[in-house]
């Protein structure tokens, strides 16, 4: 397994910060391995009358604090090595966040971007069929990631509820406001990103105002990151996508270039702006970098060239151990994925705690809960790396880890 493989990745951290521990082993080889991977090969019927033949999972990794809980990525590239790490990283997520949930991941491999909606709806609907054996709200409850949204959330819903013969909201989160879903939650990601960075800039004595930012990724985290960064007084100069980057010293407005990206696609020729590469991106002069595109994109071949002063990794695995060990040396303050876009998983929590009491929260309420948990959980890391001395990204997979060691040793090995 290459440097740019999540799952290898995602091991060589688990075992960076079990090396700090003192933990049962039989316990620590329970966790290093997924506890359940279903694969599935299924029919959809395309626009063309053709019957395509599609390839999917969906990955338990721990079922031991709650309910397993993530979202589900369509991709063309997606591997089953992808899914497990992302359900790896759920499992630590939730444990460090307090949630009540273990982690899962989902995936089909296909570019949802070339399909119609009719056919993305017939797909949906299969793969949410076909998953079916493991998801539920008490069980597995799915959300939305990379190439899945709102809509892909109401058809899961929708397929898993008419299996049942009554609605059942809480099987998914991220779901539109309209059937059950939380305000807040699509903006919750982006939103928890800069609740945590906020805190790093106090921890580290910067005053937003004087901030410079700039993003990778300009998405779904990377948009609502860059409106809220200017809720604090920082400057995004710089944003990318997987078609480029451009950068504008002079500070980029969230509201026109979100626009003008739904409207062309791309961050590229943004008025204003000069183009560059993603590359000169990542190297760029500034305070900031939020890792918010996919994983893998930090790597020993680019972290000599970062110039930031702190990451904030919006994106699962952004940073590979190779890379990491090359910031640590430069100084760079990481703010780890688990914490730093724990804000998702934290909302959806939210969302799936009203659907099963029926009830709504206002957006004021999700957003103070969400704040303060983020707030709970970056002190939580730093209290734990100065107990320990170990780096950020080490300290919060040990208090992740411990939370879930210290349960399965509570419960028991059954029978
Ligand atoms: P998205 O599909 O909305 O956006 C991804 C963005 O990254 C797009 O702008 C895409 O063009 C860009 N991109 C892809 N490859 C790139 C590359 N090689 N270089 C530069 N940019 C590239 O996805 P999203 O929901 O914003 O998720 C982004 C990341 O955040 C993923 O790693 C996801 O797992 C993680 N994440 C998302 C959520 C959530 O609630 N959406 C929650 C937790 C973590």
């Amino acid at each position: 397994m290459g440097e740019e493989n999540p799952y290898a990745n995602a091991l060589a951290q688990f075992d960076e910060a079990v090396a700090q521990m003192d933990l049962k082993r039989g316990v620590v080889d329970f966790l290093r391995y997924p506890k359940r991977e279903l694969s599935v090969t299924f029919p959809a019927q395309m626009a063309d009358d053709e019957i395509h033949i599609f390839r999917g999972y969906r990955v338990h990794h721990s079922v031991v604090l709650g309910p397993s809980k993530g979202g589900i990525r369509f991709a063309p590239d997606v591997t089953l090595d992808d899914v497990r790490a992302l359900a790896m990283w759920m499992t630590w997520k939730c444990a460090l966040m307090d949630l009540p949930f273990g982690g899962a991941k989902g995936g089909v491999i296909v570019d949802p971007k070339k399909l119609s909606p009719k056919e993305l709806e017939l797909l949906t609907r299969r793969y949410a069929a076909e998953i079916s054996l493991l998801i539920g709200p008490n069980s597995d409850i799915p959300g939305p990631d990379m190439g899945t949204s709102p809509q892909v959330m109401a058809w899961i819903m929708d397929t898993y509820s008419m299996h049942r013969g009554y609605s059942v909201p809480a099987v998914v989160t991220g779901k539109p406001v309209e059937i059950g879903g939380s305000l807040g939650r699509i903006e919750a990601t982006g939103r928890g990103v800069i609740y945590s960075l906020v805190e790093a800039l106090s921890h580290l004595n910067m005053d937003p105002q004087k901030v410079t930012v700039a993003i990778q990724g300009y998405g779904n985290v990377g948009t609502v990151a860059h409106a809220c960064c200017e809720e604090f007084g920082m400057k995004v100069i710089a944003a990318g996508d997987s078609q480029g980057a451009i950068v504008g010293e002079q500070g980029l407005a969230s509201k026109d270039l979100i626009a003008f990206k739904t409207e062309t696609g791309a961050v590229r020729d943004f008025p204003g702006s000069a183009n560059i590469t993603n590359e000169e991106l990542v190297s760029l002069k500034c305070d900031v970098l939020i890792a918010g595109a996919t994983q893998s994109l930090i790597t020993s071949a680019n972290a000599n060239t970062v110039q930031a002063k702190i990451i904030a990794e919006g994106a699962n695995g952004p940073t590979t151990p190779d890379a990491d060990k090359i910031l640590m040396e430069k100084g760079v303050f990481i703010i780890p994925d688990i914490l730093c876009n724990a804000g998702g998983v934290t909302v959806s929590y939210l969302e799936w705690v009203q659907g099963l009491q029926w009830f709504h929260w206002p957006l004021e309420q999700i957003n103070s809960h969400l704040r303060n948990l983020m707030v709970k959980g970056f002190n939580r890391v730093i209290d734990c790396r100065d107990r320990h001395q170990v780096p950020n990204r080490v300290a919060a997979q040990m208090l992740a880890i411990q939370r879930v060691h210290d349960a399965v040793l509570i419960r028991g090995i059954y029978p």
